[in-house]
């Protein structure tokens, strides 16, 4: 285990943005996770848990503690007496090689989430989701390693409190961390199909779509709505979509009678927030400098070369009070804003 200095998290975000951190490490065990942790405490060092930095705007000044990037590997498939497979893998795990796995298996509930960037165990932190489908869905335990006392333990979904973009983990940071995933999974052809992208795509074919053939329209769908990352920076949807009171989704609709909005609960709505940046704010493509919101996907905050977090920052500002201008709605940021 090497603790190396003045690591800049610039080459491990996929914003290219931040700073030097103190101190950086990868844990590849359980031990080794919690001797870094212990190592931090008896030094004062604030700590930070990572993955692949794919949803973390890291600050210009760095990180003045010890970064910590989960590297925990392996991978286990096991069939249950149900006929369901429980799909194990660690923490560090590439998220995305997973659902290969699985689709090349046969084993079906992860194919809408192909091509999320990032690891295994980011996945639970905000409950990732994409083409109606959220890793809640197939969650089955979630193994953690508690950063006050180092003990383990094993979480099932409603210990997770999970939410849109939200669960118990990222209400409550810096007290587990996530050190494998296991999801349910099944032979049984089981296509989500109702995402609109995904019916769109699939509105002529005869036959139920195979895995593969999701899996495929997922990829190419992505490709279509997010930059290179081998190219440009960016977090993906820097802001997550609102949620409103019906009646406040009244009061817009006098205004904006075309708002897509979807169905959130008892008396809520969550609002096309890509919509409202497009149709009503004019954001699509707008550059300030190095910064863009994508012209493909307004959502998505581009850093197309050169920009500091202080620049994204400025830009997601913007972003944000022209929403509350001319909606009176308040928008949170999806991506980890560090300070
Ligand atoms: C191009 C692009 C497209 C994207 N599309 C989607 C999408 O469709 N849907 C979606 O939901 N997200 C999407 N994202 C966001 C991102 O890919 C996910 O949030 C992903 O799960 C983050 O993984 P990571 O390993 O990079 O986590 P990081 O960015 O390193 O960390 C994210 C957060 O999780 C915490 N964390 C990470 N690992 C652990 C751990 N093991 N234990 C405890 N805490 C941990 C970190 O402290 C941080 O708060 C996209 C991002 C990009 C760049």
């Amino acid at each position: 285990m090497v603790i190396e200095e003045n690591v800049p998290l610039n080459n491990h975000t996929t914003f290219r943005v931040g700073g030097p951190a103190r101190f950086f490490a990868v844990a590849r065990s359980r031990e080794e996770l919690w001797a870094l942790i212990t190592h931090a405490k008896d030094k004062n060092l604030p700590l930070l848990i990572m993955g692949t930095g794919s949803n973390i705007l890291a600050p210009d000044e760095g990180w003045k503690g010890l970064v910590i990037e989960v590297g925990i590997m392996g991978k286990q498939f096991s069939d249950q007496p149900d006929g369901t497979i429980l799909a194990t893998a660690g923490a560090g795990e590439n998220w995305d090689s997973l659902v290969a796995d699985c689709v090349s298996k046969g084993f079906w509930g992860l194919e809408n989430l192909s091509g999320i960037p990032g690891t295994v165990g980011a996945t639970p932190i905000q409950n990732v989701g994409a083409y109606g489908v959220e890793i809640k869905d197939v969650i089955d335990t979630v193994e953690v390693l508690e950063i006050k006392n180092g003990e383990t333990h094993s979480f099932i979904p409603t210990d997770c409190r999970f939410g849109y973009r939200d669960s118990f983990f990222k209400q409550e940071p810096g007290r587990y961390v996530v050190t494998a995933v296991t999801m349910r999974l099944s032979r049984n052809a089981a296509p989500t199909l109702h995402y609109r992208d995904l019916r769109e795509h699939f509105k002529n074919h005869k036959e139920t779509p195979s895995l593969l053939d999701i899996r495929t329209a997922v990829l190419e769908i992505r490709s279509r709505k997010f930059p290179d990352l081998r190219k440009f920076g960016t977090a993906g949807s820097f802001f997550k979509n609102p949620i409103i009171t019906t009646t406040h989704l009244a009061k817009l609709q006098e205004r904006f009678p075309d708002v897509p909005h979807f169905p959130a609960g008892e008396g809520r709505e969550k609002i096309s927030l890509a919509w409202l940046l497009d149709r009503v704010c004019n954001l699509k493509g707008v550059t300030h400098g190095p910064v863009e919101s994508f012209k493909r996907q307004p959502l998505v905050i581009v850093n197309t070369g050169g920009a500091t977090a202080k620049d994204i920052r400025a830009f997601a500002d913007f972003v944000a009070s022209c929403v509350k201008e001319k909606t009176g709605i308040a928008i949170e940021p999806e991506v980890n804003v560090l300070s």
